[in-house]
């Protein structure tokens, strides 16, 4: 109650017009600011331009965190606001959020935008719930009213088969996320200016403790940067139909992945899902064996150049969205097109 009575007298949301700037919120990684975080400056300039408005990007990270603002600015950022703090070495998404409400209770957004990682997925609806604004996740689109000049957050609900254009009107920030590669990262212009704002914040203690970290071993390469995916669904059956996937995938220089269904199974681990819960993927071959293309997988594989599809029923909706479709059981195709690649 005290922190709702401190938010709405700072925060008149009647008058919009106060509220200014279209903010992208950093995660960042081994290598920096993350190339998710980063792509979400192409929707960013696109909404800053039709308002007037600027491009900020917020890093809160470790001392040293602010040479990452440079490629913030070289990617499209205006200005980047850095909070370094020691808290900030591990990432909590109490403490970050934190950070990201006390900025913007001094610098009041007009937008925020986070790309829809796990992290993302965390902290916007932290974000939202504190400053009790709207949120809108995993947005396809961003358009600007001319007339209100409220935000248009643009997604597929209800399976895909309609596009809803969500406002708050009376709430800034308007809050919004999208997946990873549903936009483009923007071009480097190496040496573009902007300007660097370092701000105190003074992080919270984390509600957690991080114990312990186990590196789970990971070669190949994720599922959304993948160029070859060979992915597999409930009609393989059984756990070892991934085993086959896996020798056509190596054999083309791909990777594995799979439907929820196979994800629910334990077949795939959860990061290899792809669709609406999983990830958006932009092959240049996505093979779907044993999928039946439902809304929630397709969503996920728009971006795919060509699909293949490997399925027993002519009539499963996948068929109709391939480029090319094999009717055929996955258990006598896929050994045949193993023995093919070899000889090649
Ligand atoms: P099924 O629909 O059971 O299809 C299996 C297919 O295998 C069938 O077409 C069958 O003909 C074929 N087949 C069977 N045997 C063989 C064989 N021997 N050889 C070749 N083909 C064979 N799903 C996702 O994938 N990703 C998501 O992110 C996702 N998010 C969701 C979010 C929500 C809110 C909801 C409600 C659902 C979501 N789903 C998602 C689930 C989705 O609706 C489907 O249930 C799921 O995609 C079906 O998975 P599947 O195609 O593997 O299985």
């Amino acid at each position: 109650r005290v922190e709702c009575e401190k938010i709405c007298s700072l925060w008149p949301c009647e008058q919009p017009e106060e509220f200014r700037n279209v903010w992208v919120v950093a995660e960042l990684d081994e290598q920096g600011v993350s190339e998710a975080s980063l792509q979400m400056l192409t929707p960013a300039r696109r909404i800053a331009d039709k308002l007037g408005e600027s491009v900020v990007g917020v890093i809160a990270g470790p001392p040293g965190s602010s040479q990452l603002a440079v490629e913030m600015v070289e990617r499209g950022a205006d200005e980047v606001i850095v909070v370094e703090h020691e808290r900030l070495s591990e990432y909590y998404p109490d403490v970050v959020g934190s950070v990201i409400v006390e900025l913007s209770l001094k610098y009041k957004p007009s937008v925020i935008l986070f790309a829809a990682t796990a992290r993302g997925r965390e902290m916007a609806p932290y974000v939202a719930n504190t400053l009790k604004t709207g949120i809108t996740a995993d947005c396809t689109d961003f358009d600007v009213d001319p007339k209100t000049r409220d935000v248009l957050l643009i997604r597929p609900p209800f399976s895909a088969i309609m596009l809803a254009y969500i406002r708050t009107p009376f709430r800034r920030p308007q809050i919004g996320t999208a997946r990873p590669n549903v936009f483009p990262l923007p071009e480097r212009q190496p040496g573009r200016q902007g300007r660097i704002v370092r701000e105190e914040v003074e992080p919270p203690e984390p509600m957690a403790r991080l114990v312990n970290r186990v590196r789970i071993p990971r070669s190949e390469v994720p599922i959304e940067k993948a160029e070859v995916i060979v992915s597999g669904g409930r009609g393989l059956g059984t756990p070892e139909g991934f085993r086959v996937l896996e020798e056509l995938a190596s054999l083309l220089g791909g990777v594995i992945a799979g439907s929820r269904k196979a994800v629910d199974a334990g077949w795939i681990p959860p990061e290899r899902q792809v669709g609406q819960t999983g990830k958006s993927v932009k092959p240049i071959l996505y093979i779907a064996v044993g999928i039946s293309g439902s809304a929630q997988h397709m969503v996920g594989v728009r971006e795919a150049r060509r699909i293949v599809a490997i399925n027993i029923d002519e009539n499963a909706p996948i068929i109709r969205q391939a480029d090319y479709s094999l009717i055929a059981d996955y258990r006598e195709v896929i050994p045949a097109l193993i023995e093919e690649l070899r000889r090649l």
